[in-house]
C-alpha cells in the first residue's frame, strides 16, 4: 500500500461521519432520548431512566459501553455511538436535552428545567498525550488522556442566558452588555444585569501536563470543569480525563480547550486497602524472610543492590514525628558510580508507587520544584505548586543529579530541614508544607568512577558539607565486579515485567504499593529501649569518627540521632507496629551499620538479642565456604561458641532455630540476610552463605 493512499483513507475517516448524519437537532435529541428510555442493562433494568429518576440536579454518567451495544442493535440508522465519539460538543447539547425532556415526562416541567445538569461519559477509545491534545487533529472528539494537574484557576461565573434591563423595566436578552435597549421604541443605554433572570453557570480552568513531565516549558491543555467536577482534582495530582476539545477565542488568541466529562485520580483507582488485605500483609510480616523479600520487591528488575533499596524504601514510608521538633521524613543521596541502578530505582518509583515524582535537576527550576506565580497558556496568572509541595506528607522527590545543581542548594537547604516553603518569595500569601523527603543522586565530578579512597565530599567536589548533612541516609552505590555479578546483572535485565511479577521472591506490585500505603498510616512511638540503643550507637560512632583523621566521616555529628530515630521508626512502621520493638530497633542499626561500613566504619555495638546472636552467626557463615540451612547454622553456633552456649539459649529462646515458631530466631536471622555479605542462596529451605569475593561492600 502506498502512503498516498493511506493519506487519502485517513482523510476519508475523518469526513465519514459528517457525511453520515443527515439528521436534525431534534431528531438527534429524539434518538438520544430513546437509548435513555430503552436501553436495558444486563439484569434487564432501564438503567438510564433509573438514573435519570434519582437525579436531582447533578451529574448523569453515560457508559460508551452502553452506547456501543445501542448503536450495534438499532436499525434507524442513527449512529449513536459515532455521534457521541466524532461530534462530541453537539452530543452533550442534545444529550442534555434529551434528559431533561425525559425527565419532565416524569416528574414535571418545572423540576427538569430546575436541574443544573452535567453529562459525564466515563472514557474514549481514543487515548491521547497532552501534546496530541493542543493540536487540532483531534477537536470535538472524545478523547482520554492522562495528565498531572499543575495549575488551578479560581471558581468563575460566565452568563448562559443574559437578561439586561433598561430604566423603563424593557428586558433586553444578550449574553455581553447591549449597546442599547431591544425595544424600538426606547433609547435607553446603560442597561442593568437582571440577576435573577439571568443563567450563570460557573466553571474553573485546571491546567494540565503531560504525566511524566514536570519540566515548565512543556506545553499546558486548558481544562474546563463545572458542576461537581469542578472539586473533583487538586493541584499536583495524577488524572486520567475523558472530555472533548473546541477551539475557543480568549482575548483574541485561540486555545484548545477541553470540556472535562469525567476525571479520575490515577492512583487512587485501585488503592482501596480492605481489611482482609491488611490480615494478609500482618501476617506476611510473621513469615520468614518478610523484609528481604519487600526490600527485594523496590525495583525488582535491579540486581542485589540491597542497600540503596532499602534507602528508598525508608524514604517513601518516612518515620513519624515523636516530638513536635524533629523531622519525620527521610531524605536519601545515592552517590556511586555513573550508570549504576541509582537513577533507576527512581525511575521505578516514579512509574510504581503513588505521588513519586521524578525531575532531572536541569528540568528544575526553584520555582517550578516548589511554588511560583505562572502566567498559564490563556494569560491568566495562577499560583502553581511544584512537587516539592504536592507531595508534601504523601510522596517523594527525586532529583537526578542533585550534586551538579548548585542552583538548586540555597532554595533546599531550609525547606530539607524544616519542610516549610516562604511562598513570600514567590508571590504567595502564606507558607506551604513540603514535608517531602528528597532522594537525590549525584555521579563523582571528575570521573564516571567513585575513588573509594577519598570522602564522599571530595568525589563529588562540589556540596558543601552543611548541605550533605541535610541527607539521613548516604549510600554509595559501586559497580559490580565479578564475572558471576556481571552475569546475574545481565539476565535481570532481561527478565520480562512477567517473569519479576511471578516471582515468588517478589511482592506483586499492586500488594507492594497497597502495603506500603497501608504502613504510611502507621504512628509508632519511640521506647526507652530505642532511644538507649541509638544513644549508644551514637556515642561508639563519635568515638570512631574522632579517632579518624581524613574528612570521611565530617558529617556525622549530632544530627545522626534523629537519623537514626527516623530510620528505626519507617522500620517500625513497614511491620505494621504501633510502638518500636527490639527487632525493629535491631533491622534499623544494621542498615546503619551498613551504611557506615561502605566508608570503611565497622561499628560493632551488640545492644540487643539480635546483634549479639546476628553478629555470632555471621563469624559461623564466613568461616564456611558452603552455602548452611538454618538447623545448620544452629549447630555450628554451638559447637563454634561452646562458651556462649547459656547466652545463646537465653537469647535465641526455647523454640530453637524454627523462623515460624521462634520470633526471636526470625528477627536474628532477618538481621543476618539484611547484611549485604550474606546471600540466600537457596530458598526452600533457606540456605545462606557468606560473600567471600565481593569486590567493596553496600553493592
Ligand atoms: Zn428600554
Amino acid at each position: 500500500m502506498s502512503v498516498d493512499s493511506t493519506v487519502g483513507r485517513d482523510q476519508l475517516m475523518e469526513q465519514e461521519p459528517e457525511e453520515k448524519m443527515l439528521f436534525t437537532e431534534s431528531a438527534k435529541v429524539d434518538n438520544i432520548k430513546k437509548f435513555l428510555m430503552e436501553f436495558k442493562d444486563e439484569s434487564e433494568n432501564y438503567k438510564y431512566l433509573d438514573r435519570i429518576d434519582a437525579i436531582s440536579g447533578s451529574n448523569l454518567m453515560i457508559e460508551r459501553f452502553d452506547l456501543f451495544d445501542f448503536e450495534r442493535e438499532s436499525k434507524n440508522g442513527f449512529k449513536i455511538w459515532e455521534f457521541f465519539m466524532n461530534q462530541s460538543s453537539e452530543a452533550i447539547k442534545c444529550c442534555k436535552r434529551a434528559v431533561k425532556e425525559v425527565h419532565a415526562t416524569r416528574h414535571g416541567f418545572e423540576a427538569s428545567q430546575a436541574l443544573d445538569l452535567n453529562i459525564l461519559i466515563d472514557k474514549s477509545e481514543l487515548e491521547i498525550s497532552v501534546s496530541q491534545s493542543i493540536k487540532n487533529k483531534f477537536v470535538n472528539k472524545l478523547i482520554s488522556l492522562q495528565a498531572r494537574v499543575t495549575g488551578e484557576s479560581e471558581i468563575k461565573p460566565r452568563i448562559v442566558k443574559g437578561v439586561w434591563l433598561c430604566k423603563d423595566g424593557h428586558e433586553t436578552e444578550q449574553l455581553e452588555k447591549p449597546f442599547v435597549c431591544d425595544n424600538p421604541s426606547c433609547k435607553h443605554r446603560n442597561l442593568e444585569l437582571d440577576k435573577d433572570k439571568t443563567d450563570f453557570e460557573y466553571y474553573r480552568n485546571f491546567y494540565l501536563k503531560d504525566f511524566t513531565n514536570v519540566d515548565h516549558n512543556a506545553d499546558a491543555l486548558i481544562c474546563e470543569a463545572q458542576g461537581e467536577l469542578i472539586d473533583a482534582a487538586k493541584v499536583g495530582e495524577a488524572v486520567n480525563v475523558t472530555g472533548y476539545i473546541t477551539i475557543e477565542n480568549h482575548k483574541n488568541r485561540f486555545f484548545n480547550i477541553l470540556h472535562l466529562l469525567n476525571i479520575k485520580k490515577v492512583n487512587e483507582i485501585n488503592y482501596k486497602i480492605t481489611d482482609s488485605e491488611k490480615e494478609t500483609f500482618r501476617t506476611w510480616t510473621k513469615q520468614p524472610g518478610y523484609w528481604d523479600k519487600l526490600v527485594t520487591s523496590i525495583a525488582p528488575n535491579i540486581y542485589n543492590s540491597k542497600l540503596m533499596k532499602t534507602a528508598y524504601l525508608l524514604a517513601y514510608v518516612g518515620g513519624t514525628r515523636w516530638t513536635k521538633n524533629q523531622r519525620y521524613w527521610i531524605n536519601v543521596l545515592a552517590v556511586g558510580d555513573s550508570g549504576t541502578a541509582k537513577s533507576k530505582i527512581a525511575e521505578w518509583g516514579q512509574l510504581v508507587l503513588p505521588d513519586v515524582y521524578w525531575v532531572s535537576s536541569n528540568s528544575g527550576s526553584p520555582k517550578g520544584l516548589f511554588a511560583g506565580q505562572r502566567e498559564q497558556v490563556d494569560g491568566e496568572k495562577v499560583l502553581e505548586v511544584g512537587p516539592m509541595i504536592t507531595a508534601s506528607g504523601r510522596g517523594l522527590l527525586c532529583i537526578d543529579e542533585f550534586v551538579r545543581s548548585k542552583e538548586l542548594f540555597p532554595i533546599f537547604y531550609s525547606p530539607m530541614e524544616t519542610g516549610v516553603f516562604n511562598s513570600a518569595t514567590v508571590g504567595g500569601h502564606a507558607d506551604l508544607p513540603c514535608e517531602t523527603p528528597i532522594y537525590a543522586t549525584g555521579n563523582p565530578k571528575n570521573s564516571n568512577r567513585w575513588d573509594e579512597d577519598k570522602s564522599i565530599l571530595e568525589n563529588l567536589d562540589v556540596v558543601e558539607r552543611s548541605l550533605l548533612s541535610r541527607f539521613d541516609l548516604i549510600i554509595i552505590a559501586l559497580e559490580q565486579g565479578t564475572k558471576d555479578d556481571r552475569e546475574a546483572i545481565a539476565n535481570s535485565i532481561l527478565d520480562s515485567d512477567d517473569q519479576i511479577q511471578n516471582n515468588p521472591d517478589v511482592i506483586d506490585e499492586v500488594s507492594l504499593v497497597k502495603l506500603l500505603l497501608y504502613a504510611k498510616t502507621f504512628k509508632p512511638t519511640l521506647t526507652q529501649k530505642a532511644k538507649d540503643v541509638i544513644i549508644e550507637t551514637f556515642q561508639d560512632i563519635y568515638s570512631k569518627k574522632k579517632a579518624e583523621v581524613t574528612e570521611k566521616y565530617a558529617e556525622t555529628n549530632y544530627r545522626f540521632v534523629g537519623m537514626m530515630a527516623r530510620v528505626v521508626l519507617a522500620i517500625s512502621k513497614l511491620h505494621f507496629h504501633n510502638e518500636t520493638t527490639e527487632e525493629d530497633i535491631t533491622l534499623g542499626h544494621s542498615v546503619i551499620k551498613e551504611m557506615f561500613a561502605q566508608r570503611g566504619m565497622i561499628t560493632n555495638l551488640a545492644n540487643t538479642y539480635v546483634d549479639r546472636v546476628a553478629q555470632l552467626i555471621q563469624v559461623v557463615l564466613k568461616e564456611s565456604k558452603e552455602g548452611m540451612t538454618d538447623p545448620e547454622i544452629y549447630t555450628a553456633l554451638f559447637s563454634r561458641f561452646p562458651e556462649k552456649a547459656d547466652a545463646l539459649r537465653n537469647d535465641i529462646g526455647e523454640e530453637g532455630n524454627s523462623r515460624t515458631k521462634n520470633r526471636r530466631w526470625r528477627a536474628i536471622m532477618d538481621s543476618v540476610e539484611s547484611s549485604v555479605m550474606v546471600e540466600v542462596q537457596q530458598k526452600h529451605p533457606r540456605k545462606l552463605c557468606w560473600l567471600h569475593d565481593q569486590r567493596t561492600l553496600g553493592v
